[in-house]
Parts: C-alpha cells; structure tokens; sequence
C-alpha cells in the first residue's frame, strides 16, 4: 500500500468517524488530529495537534459519548492505563460544572431526529 494511499484511508476513516460525533467532539478531535476547525462563533482555526484534546477525546471515546462520560472519566478505576493519571476531569470542581452542562446536551453521539 502506497503512502497516498495510507493517507487517504486515514483521511476518509477520519472523515467517517466525525459524522457520527456532536459538532463539539468533533471539534475536539480535530484539535486533537491538528486539521481546521471553527470555533462556536464560526472562526476558522488552525493549530497544532493537541496532546491535552488527543488524551480528552481518548477518555471520552472510552466512555462511549455517553452523558455522564465526564463523572465517568474522573472516577475511572483503570489504573493500568497509560492515560489513567493524565485523564481529564481530575478536578472535582471543575468535573461538576462540566457534568452540569453535560446533563443538558449529551456530549457524544448525535440526538437522534
Ligand atoms: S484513563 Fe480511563 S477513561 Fe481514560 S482512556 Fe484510560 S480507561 Fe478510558
């Protein structure tokens, strides 16, 4: 398998993957993967790849999208994975305002029409 083509299967699984997340993970992931993004006001940006939203969208992903995912995240028991003492949501205060907001629009999977 050539290069282009690796690169190209890489850029349609991506592709694939964000059609089936909110516009929030999806912008989370694409800060995590480095591609353009815009933000909530509609600006486009363009950064480098994130280590901190690669380990958020991990943990996330891990928890399956579902609400409660963030509360999930800082009560994680998986102690013998390597993102365990890095994971997101550490900070209780910080978890419960998050969780709050969580509660009223679930972070992962698109709402079903
Ligand atoms: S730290 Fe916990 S939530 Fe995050 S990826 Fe590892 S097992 Fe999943």
């Amino acid at each position: 398998m050539s290069i282009d083509t690796q690169y190209a299967y890489l850029a349609r699984s991506k592709e694939s993957h964000l059609s089936t997340v909110t516009p929030r993970v999806a912008r989370l992931l694409k800060r995590a993967w480095g591609l353009p993004y815009e933000s909530e006001s509609g600006d486009a940006i363009v950064k480098s790849p994130s280590r901190v939203c690669a380990v958020k969208a991990m943990c996330l992903e891990c928890m399956g999208y579902e609400a409660g995912a963030i509360d999930a995240i800082r009560d994680c028991q998986s102690v013998a994975c390597p993102l365990h003492a890095v994971r997101p949501f550490q900070d209780a205060k910080l978890a419960k305002i998050k969780a709050r907001r969580e509660r009223i629009v679930p972070l992962g999977m698109k709402r079903k029409t």
